[in-house]
């Protein structure tokens, strides 16, 4: 009888132990379900299914070359799954363990009927694996990372199987460009286009290009103005690359690969999170801050709309949110910026700035996106506090803004390196160029008041 491989944000060939094992057993038949009724509200959003259709249109290409190919269905996974099954006569799956709150219940319901093996790979270790001595989960980065790194390296990574058994009859498959995921119009994904290629030959690509610059990671992160990270972050996402596979290039890399590595293990982290606290992505780590006065109404929105488009007026803000508009894919330290910029000097809740986010990046990820989130609020289980507020201006200038602003606030470009900061206080603020939407101090004060009186 076939096996089922059920493919979700695993979509390679390489380093997949679902494949592996499926492939030890008899034919294999990969399926892919387009499943927006078991996350409901949490179903991907539009930067992620422009991201979806081409990386399955790759996946699919590299099955062929194997002589197998991928079956695309549509529905909830459980019973689209059953289904399958009694079509083909299969009764096993295989599939990577994912943690999202609903894809453990996609698990459930698929285990209720057919014979589940879950597998782990997307992530250094298997979430909730590592412990305190009194087996606790750790809520904390930093001890979380030391207990981790006595795991390390994770196992080598396994080569793509050298067959794939095809079944003697291929089931229907739906036709992937009626899955509508692609924009149309407005065609908004023209700079994505330029900017990606989804996929895990692109995503060998983009480590490729990562590993000699690894030895300058630790600088030039920091530093919108070049590209100096690896930019993996949907590849991952995907699960178009393991995890370990990133780890065992990056340590053979030249020099030392520590800092590169622990931002690895942030994505871990953030598995872990919620593992613990499924619903993080909608509750505050602390109560405490439950209280807290978020502006709403119309002005509010106004302000919101503003900052979504890129026109507060202060440009580092500005310019990160026109890249992520434009590419899908934001600059960390400008994605930190930019979300304090609207919980603080906005006072507008992490939660519709974490939604944004949700349907803009391509590395949308829920468990990274609500740690950054409530890390960045100071709502979370391990962040600083909600009155420790980043000053943008500030942190433009010290990570050297000046060329990041240029390339994506072009209406600045004529500016130095003095006055792009701040153009106002330059008295240079060209007319088509938004006054700041509230002052720096204004803000401040503004954000102590509403913590003040959430306590
Ligand atoms: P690199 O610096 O090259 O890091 C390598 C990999 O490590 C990344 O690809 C990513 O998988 C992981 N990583 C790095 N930093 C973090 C981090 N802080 N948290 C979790 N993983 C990390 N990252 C997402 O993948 N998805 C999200 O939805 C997401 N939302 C964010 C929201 C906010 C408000 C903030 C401040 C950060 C968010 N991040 C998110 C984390 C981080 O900004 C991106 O992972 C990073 O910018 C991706 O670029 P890179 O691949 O070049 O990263």
């Amino acid at each position: 009888d076939p096996v089922l491989l059920w493919l979700r944000r695993d979509l390679r060939l390489s380093d997949q132990a679902a494949l592996t094992a499926a492939a030890a057993e008899g034919p294999v038949i990969p399926v892919y379900v387009l499943d927006d009724d078991t996350p409901k509200h949490r179903k991907m959003g539009a930067a992620s299914r422009w991201w979806l259709h081409h990386s399955l249109r790759s996946l699919d290409a590299s099955l062929r070359d194997k002589g197998s190919r991928l079956t695309l269905r549509q529905g909830k996974s459980g019973e689209v799954l059953a289904e399958l099954a009694r079509e083909t006569g299969a009764t096993r799956v295989h599939c990577l363990r994912h943690y999202e709150p609903w894809w453990r219940n996609a698990e459930r319901a698929v285990a209720a009927s057919l014979d589940l093996v879950c597998h782990d790979g997307n992530y250094l270790t298997p979430p909730g694996s590592v412990t305190t001595g009194a087996g606790q989960p750790y809520k904390i980065y930093t001890p979380f990372w030391r207990a981790l790194n006595e795991h390390m390296p994770p196992p080598q990574p396994a080569p793509v199987p050298r067959e794939i058994p095809a079944p003697e009859h291929w089931p229907k498959s739906e036709d992937l460009d009626d899955w509508g995921l692609l924009p149309t119009r407005p065609d908004w994904a023209g700079g994505f286009r330029k900017e990606w290629s989804p996929g895990e030959a692109g995503a060998a690509e983009r480590l490729d290009d990562f590993i000699p610059k690894a030895a300058h990671y630790d600088i030039g992160r920091n530093l919108p103005s070049e590209e100096s990270s690896s930019r993996l972050s949907p590849h991952l996402h995907f699960g178009e690359i393991s995890p370990a596979t990133v780890w065992h290039h990056a340590i053979r890399a030249r020099g030392d690969a520590t800092i590169f590595l622990k931002e690895i293990a942030w994505r871990d982290y953030a598995q872990n999170v919620i593992l613990q606290y499924p619903d993080y992505g909608k509750t505050n780590g602390r109560a405490a801050l439950d209280g807290l006065a978020w502006r709403s109404g119309k002005t509010a929105d106004a302000d919101l709309n503003a900052w979504k488009t890129g026109q507060t007026g202060y440009p580092i803000v500005d310019a990160g949110m026109r890249q992520l508009w434009a590419t899908g894919w934001m600059h960390n330290r400008v994605r930190m910026i930019a979300a304090s910029f609207l919980i603080k000097h906005l006072l507008i809740d992490w939660r519709i700035g974490e939604q944004w986010f949700w349907d803009t990046l391509v590395d949308a990820d829920y468990a990274s996106n609500s740690v950054n989130w409530q890390w960045t609020a100071g709502t979370g289980v391990d962040s600083n506090m909600f009155v420790r507020i980043m000053a943008p201006l500030t942190q433009s200038e010290k990570f050297d803004a000046g060329g990041y602003i240029r390339e994506w606030v072009p209406e600045l470009a004529g500016l130095g390196d003095d006055a792009i900061h701040d153009p106002d206080a330059f008295g240079r603020r060209p007319a088509v160029y938004p006054v700041k939407i509230i002052g720096h101090r204004e803000a401040r004060e503004r954000a102590l008041g509403a913590a003040r009186q959430a306590k």
